[in-house]
């Protein structure tokens, strides 16, 4: 496992060398999802201290069963799977970010239960840009008007854009779907619909997180290039 991280971390260091970018603006963020809660320990005990999860039953299984090494390491939860506005307790619960926002009657749930509770809930909204059924998200268009009102939310940090572009064997055909994302990012920013907060980029996975570096990825999810295959 320790292998394993060294050698992502190295790859994540190269592409930031590439892009004149500093390591420590890339968070890795170990996606968990179908892992068992033994190795997901060992990657906390390596040095992860983010790790994402894509469903809230599996999630709501595994936390507590490492609640003592996460406890111990300060780590941090993220959702980044669709959630459904009534799991979003549960997930306000259980999880440090909600990566997947993608519609604004989901947002105004996460804000009230989050509120209830006495938290403030990071957000990413999730854009879907090559407009593919199979996956979650709003099409481009619909980006700055949904991140304008879920800025206003009183108990969500909307923090930035998170998403999943389609699979192309060549990663540096995943490149325009990378940039697009950032372009959404810089305009949100400019027209001042959002606050300073509003700074991260979730893209890139196992298989084109480098691309995703060079484009301006803050954070990168990555299963199974850390964990192996999912079976
Ligand atoms: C599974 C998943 C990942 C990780 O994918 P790998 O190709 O295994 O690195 C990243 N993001 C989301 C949203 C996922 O569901």
């Amino acid at each position: 496992m320790q292998e394993r991280i060294d050698i992502i971390n190295q790859r994540i260091a190269a592409a930031c060398q590439r892009a004149g970018r500093d390591f420590f603006d890339v968070t890795l963020v170990a996606v968990s999802k179908t892992v068992a809660p033994k190795l997901i320990r060992q990657a906390i005990e390596a040095g992860v201290r983010v790790l994402g999860e894509n469903r809230v039953q599996e999630a709501a299984g595994k936390i507590p069963e490492l609640a003592d090494v996460v406890a111990g390491h300060n780590v941090e939860w993220h959702l980044i799977g669709h959630l459904q506005s009534n799991k979003a307790r549960r997930a306000v619960e259980l999880f440090s970010a909600i990566q997947s926002v993608d519609s604004f009657k989901l947002a105004e749930r996460l804000s009230g239960v989050a509120a209830e509770l006495g938290k403030r809930l990071p957000v990413f909204v999730e854009v879907n840009l090559g407009g593919e059924d199979s996956k979650a998200g709003v099409t481009p268009d619909e980006v700055l008007p949904l991140c304008e009102r879920v800025a206003k939310l009183p108990a969500l940090d909307l923090k930035g854009l998170m998403t999943v572009p389609p699979f192309l064997d060549d990663p540096n055909e995943a490149r325009p779907f990378f940039r697009r994302l950032r372009d959404l990012h810089d305009e949100a920013r400019r027209t001042g619909i959002v606050g300073d907060e509003f700074k991260e980029l979730s893209m890139g996975m196992s298989h084109d997180f480098e691309i995703a570096i060079e484009e301006g990825a803050t954070l990168v999810r990555i299963g199974t290039a850390l964990f192996g295959a999912r079976t």
